[in-house]
Formats: C-alpha cells, sequence, structure tokens
C-alpha cells in the first residue's frame, strides 16, 4: 500500500470543494492505497462532513503549537480536533520561506500535533542551491534531528515524513526517482541512528511535482512510501490515477 496526500495548498473554492469530496469519495471507496487530503483551515469542517464514513483521511497544511492566546490569525491544535482533524503538513518549504517558519517552530509544532493525537507530516527538503552545493545530506540531517527534539521513539510511526525538495515543488520538474530514492533512504537511516533502531516502520513521502505520467516510474521504488501532492491534486481526474497506483 502506497500513501497519496494531496495538499491543496490556497486552492479551491467551497463550491468546487464540494464537488470535488464527492467525486473524491467514489474513487478512494475501490481504492487499495491510503488517501488524504489537506485543505486550508476554513474548509476543514467542510471535509469534516464530507469525509465522513469515507475513506479519505483529512487535515490541514499549518497550526500553530501554543494551546490559546494572543495568536492573531493563527489556530490550535484543539481547534482542529473540534473538527476531527487527522493530519497536519508541518515544515512545508512554502511555510519555511514565504512565513519565515523556523526549524525550531517546526519541532514545536511536531510535538505538540503529537501530544494532541493528530499526525504530523514532517516536511524537509534542500533547495537548487544546496543541491548544487552538495549540502543535501547535511541540510536534511539539520531538519530531521531538530524538528524530532524531544519526540519519543514509540511516536516516530504517528507520523508521515515527506522528502520535498524545493526546487521540484511546483516547478513541473520533478525529482528522478533516484535522487528521491537516494534522500529518502538517507532520511530513513538518519532517524534510525538517531534512535538507536536498527529497523522501523517508517513513512516517507516524496514531494516535488508527482503526478499522473511520472508517479509509476517513482512509486515503484519500494523506499518511497507515497506521495505528497499539490498542484495533480486539485483535479479527482488527475489526482484519480495517482491514487491507483498499483506495483
Ligand atoms: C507540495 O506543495 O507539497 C507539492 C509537492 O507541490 P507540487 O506537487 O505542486 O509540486
Amino acid at each position: 500500500m502506497k500513501y497519496l496526500i494531496g495538499n491543496h495548498k490556497m486552492n479551491l473554492s467551497e463550491k468546487e470543494l464540494k464537488v470535488y469530496f464527492k467525486d473524491l469519495k467514489k474513487v478512494a471507496k475501490n481504492a487499495s492505497n491510503y488517501v488524504g487530503v489537506c485543505v486550508p483551515f476554513v474548509y476543514l469542517p467542510l471535509a469534516n462532513k464530507m469525509c465522513k464514513c469515507s475513506k479519505i483521511h483529512y487535515g490541514v497544511q499549518n497550526m500553530h503549537y501554543e494551546k490559546q492566546g494572543a495568536f492573531t490569525g493563527e489556530v490550535s491544535a484543539n481547534m482542529l480536533k473540534d473538527y476531527n482533524c487527522e493530519l497536519v503538513v508541518l515544515g512545508h518549504s512554502e511555510r519555511r520561506n514565504l512565513f519565515f517558519e523556523t526549524d525550531e517552530m517546526v519541532n514545536k509544532k511536531v510535538l505538540c500535533a503529537l501530544e494532541n493525537g493528530l499526525t504530523p507530516i514532517l516536511c524537509v527538503g534542500e533547495t537548487l542551491e544546496q543541491r548544487e552545493q552538495k549540502q543535501t545530506n547535511k541540510v536534511l540531517k539539520k531538519q530531521i534531528v531538530s524538528a524530532l527534539n524531544g519526540v519519543k521513539k514509540e511516536d516516530l510511526t504517528k507520523m508521515f515524513f515527506a522528502y520535498e525538495p524545493v526546487w521540484a515543488i511546483g516547478t513541473g520538474k520533478s525529482a528522478t526517482c533516484e535522487i528521491a530514492k537516494k534522500a529518502i533512504v538517507f532520511i530513513k537511516q538518519t532517524i534510525l541512528k538517531l534512535y538507536g533502531l536498527t529497523d522501523e516502520n517508517l513513512v516517507v513521502l516524496y514531494g516535488g511535482s508527482l503526478n499522473a505520467k511520472n508517479v509509476n516510474e517513482i512509486l515503484s521504488e519500494p523506499e518511497i512510501d507515497g506521495g505528497l501532492i499539490g498542484g495533480a491534486s486539485l483535479k479527482v481526474q488527475e489526482f484519480e490515477k495517482l491514487i491507483n497506483f498499483k506495483n
């Protein structure tokens, strides 16, 4: 089984999302893979209502780590739980780069999500410049070690990880299967080493311009446990082709 999780970012209206969930429910019903969708905060109540009794897992794309207080514009884990939220994307490169999220903030968010029974999708990835300077592993290790500070061993399987090279996100230029595999193996080994484990069922997804054309090549690699999908998750007709991936 592979994990296929859509990240809608700031796209689709309520009207469009209603049709989307109606169609996606039919696709998910017959799917043998895990299907997830992360929507903007305002549509979480709609996701809660429409995905009930379906095979669609749903969530959001960010959250704050404090319980409550003077944090204008932010949303807490408790608020998400009011709508039975399951997934939360954390540390996405758009949050890190456009909204100045630091490794420390991502770490606090991961801890808060786990404490509240939410499933974090922790995103890590290097920029093109870092890759060209052969810094990829160093960057991935720093992001992972920092994000997992204080996370208990037994919680590692309660979260998803996503390797998302910044240069591949929204660019139409996906990583090759070889590049994605190498980074994902490195991520898995780094986590195992950090916890002194020899084996664990870690789920590490690939994200970055994954679409109907390249999905078979990339997901056929056993080390790649699934995909975090932006653009290609916005239309059910396309997302369906990824969801129906078969080995
Ligand atoms: C993402 O935003 O996580 C992502 C992978 O986007 P895209 O598929 O559009 O590159």
